[in-house]
C-alpha cells in the first residue's frame, strides 16, 4: 500500500515538474496561447459563421469580409482588394522585422452542401460545402495571428505579423497574382497549415500544375442533311484527347495529365461548330511540366489541322511544386510537439467512430488525431496534388503543417470532411495550429538566427540564378470562373 503511494506521489510530483518545465519553457509566450485557450467560443462561432456561408472560388465576399472584420477589430491595419482580387487582402500588425506572414484561405467546393452529422445529408441539394476545411483554414491562420499580437503588445517586442487572405486555392489560384504583385516582398518567412486527417508537418513537393482551356472551332451543319459542309469542334477536342492517351505512355512516369470536356455540343443532329476542353497537366517538376504542355499543345493543333478545325488556347491557372525547409520543418515540429493532438470529448469520440465504422474502418484509426507525427525525412515527389503555396514558397522561406480537423480515413474534398470541419473538432484543431503559428511566430521573434538559417536553406535551394516567372503569364485572375454561364 505505501509503495504504491510513493508510486502515485512520484507521479504526481513528476508530472507537475515536468509541466513546470514544459510552461516555464513558453512562459514568455503563455500570453499567445492563454489567449487561444480562453477564446474557443470566439473563434468556434467564426468558423461555423464561414461554414454555413459556403462561398466559391473569387466570390467569397462574406467569409473574406468576416475575417476582415475580425482582424480590424484586433487592431491590425487591412488592406483589402489586392492583386486585382476582390475578396483578396493583408492583414498587418507591428513594425519593424522579422515580417512573418500567415497564410490564411477560406473558399469553399461546388457540391458538397452537407450538415454536421455523422451520415450523408446535404444541407442544400448540390450546393456548396466546405470539403477541403478552408473555413477552419482561414479562422485557424487569424486566430493565430491575432494570438500573436497580444504576444507583441504584452512583450512590447519588435516584429510584424501579416495575414495573407488568399482567394479561391480550389483552381482559382489566388496567391500566385499575389505573389506576382510582390505582396510577399517584404517578408521573411511564411507559415501556412492545413486541416488534415492527423498531425504532422508537410515535407512533400507535391507536383507543378498547369491548367489549360483548349477551345476548338469548326463549321455547324445538319448531321445527316449535310455533314460534308460542316467540321467538328468536337472531333479536334476528340482527337486531341486520342492523342495525348497516346503519349501517357511516353511521360516520366510521375506526370498526370486529366481533362474533362466542358462544352461538346448539344444536340446530335447538328455538328458542333465549338467545343471546349479543359486540361490540367501536373509534374513534380517545372522544367518538366514546360515540356508536357509544349507536347500537350502539338497535339491540340495537330488534332485542329488533321479535322480541318482551328484551336485557340488559354491558360487558367499554374501553380509552382513546393520548395521545402528543413530548418523552419524543425521549428514546426517542435512546436506541433509541444501543442499536443487533439483530444475528443464523449460526443465529439461518437460521432467519429460513426464516420469511422460507415468508412468500413477500425475506431483504433482515431489515435491518429491525438498523435503527432515524426518528422518524415525529404523524399522526391511521385506525384499527388498540387497547390499555389508552391509559388509563395519560391519567392519567401515557408513550411506547412496539418492538425487534425478531419477524422482519420475520410477522403479528401468529402461530406465526411465538411461535417467534422463545421463541427467543434474542426474548432479543435485549428485553436492547435493557431497555437503552432504563435509559437513558432515567438521563436523566429526571438531568435533571429533561426530566420537567417532559414534564410540561408532557401537561397541554396531554389538556386542563385533563380528568377521567379509565374506559370499564368500575364493573365488577370480569371475572377469569374466558378460562375455558372
Ligand atoms: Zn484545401
Amino acid at each position: 500500500m505505501k509503495k504504491i503511494i510513493i508510486v502515485n506521489l512520484c507521479i504526481v510530483v513528476c508530472f507537475s515538474a515536468f509541466a513546470q518545465t514544459k510552461s516555464n519553457e513558453n512562459s514568455s509566450d503563455n500570453v499567445a496561447v492563454e489567449y487561444l485557450n480562453n477564446s474557443f467560443g470566439i473563434y468556434d462561432k467564426l468558423q461555423k459563421t464561414i461554414w454555413a456561408n459556403p462561398e466559391l472560388g473569387f466570390l467569397e465576399y462574406k467569409s473574406s469580409g468576416f475575417l476582415q472584420e475580425h482582424l480590424k477589430e484586433k487592431g491590425f491595419a487591412v488592406e483589402a482588394g489586392v492583386a486585382g482580387m476582390p475578396t483578396a487582402f493583408v492583414a498587418t500588425y507591428g513594425s519593424g522585422s522579422p515580417v512573418i506572414g500567415i497564410l490564411a484561405e477560406f473558399d469553399a467546393l461546388p457540391g458538397l452542401s452537407q450538415d454536421t452529422v455523422p451520415y450523408l445529408n446535404p444541407l442544400v441539394e448540390g450546393g456548396n460545402g466546405h470539403g477541403c476545411g478552408h473555413n477552419v483554414f482561414g479562422v485557424g491562420s487569424v486566430a493565430g495571428a491575432v494570438a500573436i499580437k497580444e504576444w507583441l503588445v504584452v512583450n512590447k517586442h519588435a516584429g510584424t505579423i501579416k495575414v495573407f487572405g488568399t482567394p479561391a486555392e480550389e483552381g482559382g489560384g489566388g496567391k500566385v497574382y499575389m505573389v506576382r504583385e510582390g505582396s510577399f516582398d517584404d517578408v521573411d518567412v511564411v507559415l501556412d497549415w492545413h486541416p488534415g486527417t492527423g498531425n504532422g508537418v508537410s515535407v512533400g513537393s507535391g507536383t507543378a500544375i498547369q491548367m489549360i482551356d483548349y477551345t476548338f472551332h469548326g463549321t455547324a451543319a445538319h448531321a445527316a442533311g449535310s455533314p460534308d459542309k460542316g467540321r467538328s469542334a468536337l472531333d479536334g477536342v476528340e482527337a486531341m484527347n486520342y492523342m495525348v492517351n497516346l503519349l501517357r505512355e511516353h511521360v516520366p512516369i510521375t506526370s498526370r495529365i486529366h481533362y474533362v470536356i466542358t462544352y461538346g455540343g448539344e444536340a446530335p443532329n447538328v455538328v458542333p461548330h465549338y467545343a471546349k476542353v479543359s486540361y490540367y497537366i501536373r509534374s513534380p517538376k517545372r522544367e518538366i511540366l514546360k515540356e508536357l504542355t509544349e507536347w500537350v499543345g502539338q497535339a491540340a493543333e495537330g488534332a485542329a489541322k488533321g479535322t480541318q478545325t482551328t484551336v485557340t488556347s488559354e491558360i487558367i491557372s499554374g501553380f509552382y511544386e513546393k520548395l521545402h525547409n528543413v530548418s523552419l520543418a524543425e521549428l514546426v515540429q517542435k512546436n506541433l510537439e509541444l501543442v499536443g493532438g487533439v483530444e475528443y470529448d464523449a460526443r465529439e469520440r461518437a460521432f467519429a467512430e460513426t464516420i469511422v465504422k460507415g468508412l468500413n474502418n477500425d475506431v483504433s484509426t482515431l489515435k491518429e488525431v491525438q498523435e503527432i507525427k515524426p518528422l518524415e525525412d525529404e523524399k522526391p515527389s511521385l506525384g499527388g496534388g498540387s497547390t499555389d503555396v508552391g509559388d509563395v514558397s519560391w519567392v519567401v522561406p515557408t513550411i506547412s503543417f496539418r492538425t487534425a480537423v478531419f477524422i482519420p480515413g475520410s477522403a479528401g474534398h468529402s461530406w465526411q470532411n465538411v461535417a467534422s470541419g463545421g463541427s467543434t473538432i474542426g474548432t479543435k484543431g485549428l485553436l492547435n495550429a493557431a497555437k503552432v503559428f504563435s509559437l513558432t511566430a515567438i521563436d523566429l521573434y526571438t531568435h533571429p538566427e533561426w530566420v537567417e538559417s532559414a534564410k540561408t536553406e532557401f537561397e541554396k535551394r531554389r538556386g542563385v540564378d533563380f528568377e521567379y516567372v509565374p506559370l499564368l503569364g500575364d493573365r488577370k485572375p480569371a475572377l469569374d470562373y466558378r460562375v455558372k454561364k
